[in-house]
């Protein structure tokens, strides 16, 4: 029998989550205050986070337990099942071997209630009562309402608007699971108000949901904000991705030998190679390949600059040392509302700074052929963000069928596009389109960087 799914039982689900700075060749950079452009501290953060998340945002431990009441939550959809991939194979005719872990199956359908839930459990566990986000696609804001509503926590999630204009149906799930949402920008803070006024007719981005988000919360009584990628704690919780994948792909007799996947803001593929690239740090594998697939539109790690800047578009956060393309930058509104953001997790360009892993940028309606041609062999119908991974995947296959070499690929499935059929008919009636680079905004965006002497 050809096994197409290797499944782990839950009793086999792992109990911590890895801690990659615990092996990193050199320290991470640390976060700077935006005014005094010194390092963080912990009370810097503690009118947004709880203390839980702030230590483990610097934690050097190497594996962190994941509360009790986390896993049994995880349990409700974990772990989740790796894929062969046998009839996307036959349809390329290649040699590789293409395995995907497919994240779809949790209840928002994405990977994002990983870390959603272990927010929501320690924001609980602090005494806080509500929350305040921003989102996309929809994709987080939806899995934090699924995580709030399960520890009883009242949820406001900024929802860019572009997104709330093509995605009713994801904030009737947030509403379903008791959030409220508004699209951003909006007339309910100060930041959304500003650029409202300069551009009444603007289509928001996650940099000013962001924004509007921790403006809230910072106002707010008894309330915190939350972030769904991005931060090392984010990336933390995820790595149950990488973990879970590691005992599936020994199951299934292989190591990858490239490892793929989409980055908005890194979370989900972080989640997966961290646990892996520890093998290539310490030269038990290498050569292992592991490529970061982003928009050509908003092409943050292959075009970027690596230097500090704002996570948000005010420029209210910390500043974080990563590749970004300016916080200013407003991406093109394509489908992969994901993908839109100027920046990437500090993790990432860390380990794509000291040339550990790989970054592509791929232009819309390519993704959107392969997330068809995925569909039309595996079944699964992938988000747009997925589509992105899934195009390189099958890139990488067919150059293995040039030179006949059978390669093992890991592909990061990050969630699936119920909710992005609007953008599927688009690609299917021929009316998608791509968006060049739009440089002349990068490089204005990237004028208006903050200057930073001291690091
Ligand atoms: C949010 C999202 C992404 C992008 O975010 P990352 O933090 O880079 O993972 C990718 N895929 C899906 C399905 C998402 O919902």
């Amino acid at each position: 029998m050809d096994r197409s799914i290797f499944f782990l039982d839950q009793d086999k689900m792992p109990t911590h989550w890895y801690n990659i700075q615990a092996d990193l060749p050199e320290p991470l950079p640390p976060p700077l205050h935006p005014g005094t452009k010194q390092p963080v501290g912990p009370a810097d953060l503690a009118p947004l986070f709880p203390m839980e998340i702030i230590k483990q945002e610097v934690s050097q431990e190497r594996y962190i337990e994941i509360p009790d009441e986390v896993q049994a939550i995880y349990r409700t959809w974990r772990p989740t099942a790796l894929h062969r991939a046998y009839r996307l194979e036959k349809a390329l005719d290649t040699p590789a071997k293409i395995f995907y872990k497919f994240e779809g199956t949790s209840p928002p359908g994405s990977h994002k209630p990983n870390t959603a839930v272990a927010q929501a459990y320690y924001n609980k566990k602090e005494g806080v009562k509500r929350l305040t986000t921003e989102t996309g696609a929809g994709q987080w804001g939806s899995s934090l309402a699924f995580a709030c509503n399960l520890f009883g926590l009242e949820l406001k999630v900024y929802m860019v608007k572009v997104s709330y204009n093509q995605k009713p149906y994801r904030r009737m799930m947030m509403e379903t699971w008791g959030a409220k949402c508004v699209p951003s920008p909006s007339p309910d803070t100060k930041a959304g108000r500003d650029v409202l006024a300069e551009d009444p007719d603007c289509p928001g981005s996650l940099g000013i949901a962001i924004s509007e988000a921790i403006e809230d919360a910072a106002t707010s009584k008894d309330t915190h904000y939350s972030l769904g990628s991005v931060l090392n704690h984010v990336l933390l919780h995820q790595t149950i991705i990488g973990q879970e994948s590691m005992l599936q792909m020994e199951m299934a007799g292989y190591y990858p030998d490239i490892i793929i996947g989409c980055v908005g803001g890194g979370s989900n593929f972080g989640g997966m190679f961290l646990p892996f690239i520890k093998d290539k740090i310490s030269g038990k594998k290498r050569d292992l390949r592991i490529i970061n697939v982003e928009p050509t539109s908003c092409p943050t790690l292959t075009k970027g600059l690596y230097a500090y800047d704002f996570g948000d578009a005010a420029g209210m956060t910390p500043l974080l040392k990563m590749f970004t393309l300016g916080h200013g930058f407003m991406p093109p509104p394509v489908h992969a509302g994901g993908l839109r953001y100027h920046g990437m997790a500090p993790i990432i360009c860390h380990l794509h700074k000291l040339g550990l892993v790989e970054a592509q940028a791929v232009p819309q309606v390519a993704t959107f052929a392969a997330g068809v041609q995925f569909a039309r062999t595996e079944g699964y119908i992938s988000a747009p963000e997925t589509n992105h991974a899934i195009r390189v995947t099958i890139d990488e296959a067919l150059k293995c069928k040039e030179t006949g070499q059978s390669k093992v690929i890991l592909l990061a499935h990050s969630g699936h596009g119920h909710f992005d059929m609007a953008a599927y008919e688009s690609y299917l009636t021929g009316k998608l389109t791509d968006y060049a680079y739009p440089e002349e905004k990068v490089k204005e965006a990237l004028a208006s960087l903050p200057e930073v002497t001291t690091a």
